[in-house]
């Protein structure tokens, strides 16, 4: 597998070209961004860390019927994975209240939803990634109505699959965001990565913070809490 050019670069990855015109290659980056982009750092490995552990839980997904974009780790920071076109919504699932669900609901922190909550965010930095509804993602064609309850059905399951992993290894499962693809076939793939970026993850016993959120709020311990995830998961 050769690495052509390099397609794109995000705040945490960049994608690069193969030979393979169906499949690219995603380089992990230590970058991290928080609000939109204001608050800018670097987290040691996370890169590392998170490449292993999305690609960790994916293989998870994938053995429960979740169709992934993963193809195959190529290195400590890059994996090759199907080619896709975003779908331009981040899907976000939450199980207990927090952050932006907090502030806006009034809700305090680790109350517990009564029904998992669903909600999607229309993908543009311009506007900050504002929140829309079904209505708003047919009238604006950001996914069809098929395709649309392929998604909330993926997330929803996903969801179960990675609460119930997640418990035991001691780790509740607050939320997390995740987002889909588009194959050269209209087929629709989880995409992008799931990470303590990409989720809130708590310590089960302790109410510990093992995720995003100590770099979001400088609650120190940053790298400590991505590589106790990595520990958990892959015992190392
Ligand atoms: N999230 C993310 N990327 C974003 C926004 C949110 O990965 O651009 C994740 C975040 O880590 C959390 C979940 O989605 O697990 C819900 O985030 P929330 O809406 O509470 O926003 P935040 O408090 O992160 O601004």
């Amino acid at each position: 597998m050769k690495k052509l050019e390099q397609l794109y670069e995000g705040k945490a990855k960049k994608v690069f070209a193969t030979d393979d015109p169906e499949a690219y290659i995603v380089d992990y980056k230590d970058d991290a961004t928080a609000f939109n982009g204001l608050k800018k750092g670097t987290i040691a490995d996370k890169g590392i860390i998170n490449n292993r552990v999305s690609n960790h839980m994916m293989r998870m997904l994938e053995q429960h019927g979740i169709p992934t974009h993963l193809i195959e780790e190529l290195s400590e920071r890059e994996t090759l994975v199907k080619k896709v076109t975003i779908v331009p919504l981040e899907v976000i699932v939450r199980n207990i209240a927090a952050g932006s669900l907090s502030k806006r609901l009034g809700l305090p922190e680790g109350t517990k939803m009564k029904r998992t909550v669903l909600e999607y965010c229309y993908k543009d930095d311009e506007l900050g990634d504002p929140m829309v509804n079904d209505f708003h993602i047919l009238a604006m064609e950001l996914a069809t109505e098929e395709e649309l309850a392929t998604i909330s059905s993926y997330a929803l399951k996903i969801n179960e699959l990675m609460t119930d992993y997640l418990k035991d290894l001691g780790i509740e499962l607050i939320d997390f965001k995740i987002e889909f693809g588009r194959t050269s076939d209209g087929t629709i793939i989880l995409a992008d990565e799931i990470s303590p970026d990409t989720c809130r993850f708590w310590d089960s016993k302790t109410g510990e913070k093992l995720d995003k959120d100590r770099f979001r709020r400088d609650l120190g311990g940053v790298e400590d809490a991505y590589h106790e995830v990595m520990k958990r998961m892959m015992g190392e």
